[in-house]
């Protein structure tokens, strides 16, 4: 196959020089690292600056720290995130990724800054917003979702702390840790339960595998509710009281909260996912189609996307298309992401993405494990391994990161000595004949 042009914007990846770590240091040669803006759960997002460019527009640069991230689980997450981002930023209320870096102990995340901080401090500071504020505000949240969902992704964290606003008061989605190209780690049963219990629909908990674009619808009408009434519509630190009141639902409305307004959040909150309202029909709802307009969309900023359009007329607008192997290989010069752990990986682990059936790669390590006079076994935690009496040897674990995309981890377990480099290299290369190799 033929060398294929990165996407004009697709973000670079780097590796950087310096140790940079908090504020006031320099990473690459190239930005300053200015205050603290936040704190995630595995991560601290600092301003920053060109440095030769001083005229040119701060940015946000979220630094994870691999050694917090050593948790295998964590890999996927990364890429899901990276992937997630690179994929969607041609919406004007999805915050736009520029460039990952990365050293021997920490990935850099450079976004777009949204100075205007997280919707959800904005929410606390006037408790609850009105019915056109709380409108405006989901015709945004609406608008990108919507484009994720024809793309492939679910952000499945929708929530007012993964809401920025940009300094002219745009909403813009980021924290896509735990959106899913695909949403579970593949052993046929194992689904990951993800986002905050809270704005969370219950199907994902009951981890039965759920259709996550009407997961999201869920976690929309929770926060169409936060807005409107300035709590949670469920809300009990007793978990499984949650579930039930989610399950009877048991929604109360305080007076001030319209009827049509009532109406859509009760029909967003159907604990049944088959009959609760989807986005494409939550567009065509009297409550929301109220002062929505292609021009107000536009307004919104961003007229390189020239988005706003596809909210009417989804039939019209451009699809991106889905990621595959073949894309992850042709777009890897733009983002490979295989070389953000290659320090890491000591030669007793190694990861590669494949395009091949789940089934075939674990075949593939079945038949080179009897070979050498191991057998297959299926995990607890899910993946397979190939052992020998009740010794484990390799631990081989397999997650989506995109359609018909698999990131494939082989683990040698200390003390498997009869394992030796060879039988390791002979593994290794029955991927590598067709696959990318980390
Ligand atoms: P995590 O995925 O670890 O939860 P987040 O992406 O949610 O991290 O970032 C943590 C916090 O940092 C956010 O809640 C927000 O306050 C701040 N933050 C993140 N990205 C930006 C940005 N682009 N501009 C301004 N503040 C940001
Ligand atoms: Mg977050």
């Amino acid at each position: 196959m033929g060398p294929t042009p990165t996407p004009p914007s697709a973000p670079q990846i780097r590796r950087t020089t310096s140790a940079g770590g908090g504020s006031g240091s320099i990473i690459l040669d190239k930005y300053q690292l200015g205050r603290l803006l936040g704190r995630g759960s595995f991560a601290k997002v600092y301003l920053a600056r060109l440095l030769d460019h001083p005229d040119a527009a701060e940015v946000a640069i979220k630094v994870i720290d691999k050694a917090a991230t050593v948790d295998a689980a964590m890999e996927p997450r990364i890429v899901r995130e990276v992937s997630a981002m690179r994929r969607l930023h041609h919406h004007p209320n999805i915050l736009n990724l520029h460039e990952v870096m990365a050293t021997k102990t920490k990935i850099y995340l450079v976004m777009e800054l949204a100075p205007g901080g997280e919707l959800f401090a904005k929410l606390s500071r006037c408790r609850r917003f009105s019915e056109s504020a709380a409108r405006r505000y989901f015709h945004q949240v609406i608008s990108a979702l919507r484009f994720c969902h024809q793309n492939g992704v679910f952000h499945r964290d929708i929530k007012p702390q993964n809401l920025l606003l940009d300094h002219n008061g745009i909403l813009k989605i980021t924290d896509f840790g735990l959106s899913a190209l695909s949403e579970h780690k593949i052993d046929g049963l194992v689904r990951t339960a993800c986002g905050t219990p809270a704005y969370t629909a219950p199907e994902v908990v009951s981890r039965k595998g759920y259709d996550g674009e009407k997961a999201d619808a869920w976690s929309c009408g929770v926060l169409l509710y936060v807005f409107l009434v300035g709590n949670l519509p469920f809300d009990d630190t007793n978990l499984s009281n949650m579930y039930r009141a989610m399950h009877r639902r048991a929604l109360e409305f305080p007076d001030w909260v319209s009827k049509s307004a009532k109406i859509v959040i009760y029909r967003l909150l159907d604990p049944n996912p088959s009959t609760r309202l989807s986005l494409d029909e939550l567009i065509k709802h009297s409550w929301f189609k109220k002062s929505f307009s292609e021009e107000n969309l536009r307004s919104q900023g961003d007229d390189k996307a020239g988005s706003g359009s596809e909210f009417l007329d989804s039939k019209g607008f451009k699809f991106m298309p889905r990621v595959n192997a073949f894309d992850l290989i042709s777009m890897s010069s733009g983002l490979n992401l295989s070389g953000l752990f290659e320090e890491e990986t000591s030669s007793k682990e190694m990861r590669f993405t494949s395009g091949m059936a789940v089934v075939e790669i674990e075949e593939k390590v079945r038949k080179a494990g009897l070979e050498f006079g191991y057998t297959v076994e299926r995990g607890k935690g899910g993946g397979i391994r190939l052992v020998k009496g009740r010794a484990v040897a390799v631990v081989v674990e397999i997650w989506e990161v995109a359609a018909e995309l698999w990131l494939v981890e082989l683990r040698l377990i200390d003390g498997a000595a009869e394992f030796g480099e060879l039988q390791w290299g002979e593994l290794r290369s029955i991927f590598t004949r067709n696959d990318v190799v980390a």
